[in-house]
């Protein structure tokens, strides 16, 4: 690598070398010789039915929850637009995925944010916003691997949350892409499985087979499916039933699987990679969570030390997102690292590169 090759922690993005190109082009061979007239076809608004169905299993819902889409983004996005009213608050995360926060600020709704700090959601500054009188219609949450701190919600604070929201009747959204991408430790039960009837689970294959399908699905409170299935009706019908079959067939196969195994060992020593480096070039001036898998860990830079601007960036080799999109208020001293698209030497390069950019 030459000093002059920008290093890129920019957008969380898999790696091409993550993609299973072969293996997809045998199952949309097998789809379309088996069922090409149905998948050319327009299909079901709520998207292809074998997935769906396999879905509805795999969460122990009927058929009618599951909504598959163009991704997960597309779908939260339409849940916002058939079931939020200006005068209607949202609870977050703060920091949290920048572009939910976009999705949420176009609706028009009061946002409002729950400081994670050092990776624990402050529960206090919550209840005290209940106390208050605020009442929000969504919880927006990413529970496992958060994006883009890395965090793991304790089990306790999951607990704490459902009942919350059973006393003051809002919903959670848990958005769990991440979930299945764990390299070390014990998963924890998923707020959809602690208490399905509060929460809305969305998620996607974009991190588990490719971005590029575009296949991510939400289970939603049947009231909530019809809405968002008959707003998809309407507007754009369905989302790609080929894309659907395609990632069916990939799962039917047992290649999901198998590909999560793949992925696993690939973004591993990645992880640990980029934690002994930052422990080494940041022990003592910033503070971070050490996740167990997922795609991000987010630093937050000591008291009085900001994060390097464009030029500096430039200078130093190195590209960082602007932070300022991941916090309703604020973000001028944390830095989103994703790690899974650049090898264990641009990881151990790129943090030396910050570090040099922002100490010396
Ligand atoms: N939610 C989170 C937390 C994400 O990080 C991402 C991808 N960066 C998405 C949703 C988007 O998923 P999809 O590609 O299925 O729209």
């Amino acid at each position: 690598m030459t000093d002059n090759h920008i290093i890129a922690f920019t957008r969380g993005v898999p790696p091409i070398e993550s993609f299973p190109i072969k293996r997809l082009e045998e199952c949309a061979q097998t789809v379309l010789e088996r069922d090409g007239n149905c998948l050319l076809q327009y299909g079901q608004a709520a998207g292809y039915v074998p997935l769906r169905e396999w879905l509805a299993a795999q969460y122990a819902v009927s058929k009618g929850q599951v909504i598959v889409g163009q991704g997960s983004l597309q779908l939260l996005d339409t849940l916002v637009r058939v079931s939020l009213q200006p005068q209607d608050s949202v609870f977050l995360e703060q920091p949290t995925y920048d572009r939910v926060l976009t999705i949420f600020r176009r609706s028009g709704t009061q946002l409002e944010g729950i400081d994670l700090q050092n990776g624990l959601l402050d529960v206090a500054q919550l209840e005290e916003k209940l106390n208050a009188g605020m009442r929000p219609r969504y919880f927006y949450l990413i529970p496992d691997f958060q994006n883009p701190s890395g965090a793991v919600m304790p089990l306790e604070a999951r607990q704490k949350l459902i009942e919350l929201s059973q006393t003051y009747g809002f919903y959670l959204i848990e958005d769990g892409p991440y979930r299945d991408l764990r390299y070390h430790g014990q998963a924890l039960p998923a707020l959809f499985e602690l208490a399905p009837e509060r929460v809305i689970f969305m998620s996607s294959y974009s991190k588990l087979i490719s971005p590029g399908l575009r296949v991510g699905f939400m289970i939603l409170p049947p009231e909530l499916a019809e809405m968002v299935r008959k707003f998809a009706e309407d507007t754009y019908i369905n989302a790609s039933y080929l894309n659907q079959a395609i990632a069916y067939e990939f799962i039917q196969r047992g290649w999901l699987a198998e590909n999560l195994g793949q992925l696993k060992e690939l973004y591993r020593p990645r992880l640990d990679t980029l934690l002994s480096t930052l422990e080494a070039e940041f022990s003592g001036r910033a503070e971070w969570v050490k996740p167990e898998g997922g795609f991000f860990v987010g630093l937050n830079l000591a008291q009085g030390i900001c994060v390097p601007d464009r030029t500096a960036q430039q200078k130093a080799g190195l590209a960082l997102s602007d932070s300022r999109g991941f916090f309703i208020d604020g973000g001028e001293q944390f830095v989103r690292l994703p790690f899974c698209a650049l090898t264990p030497e641009q990881l151990e390069e790129g943090v030396r590169r910050l570090s040099r950019a922002i100490f010396s």
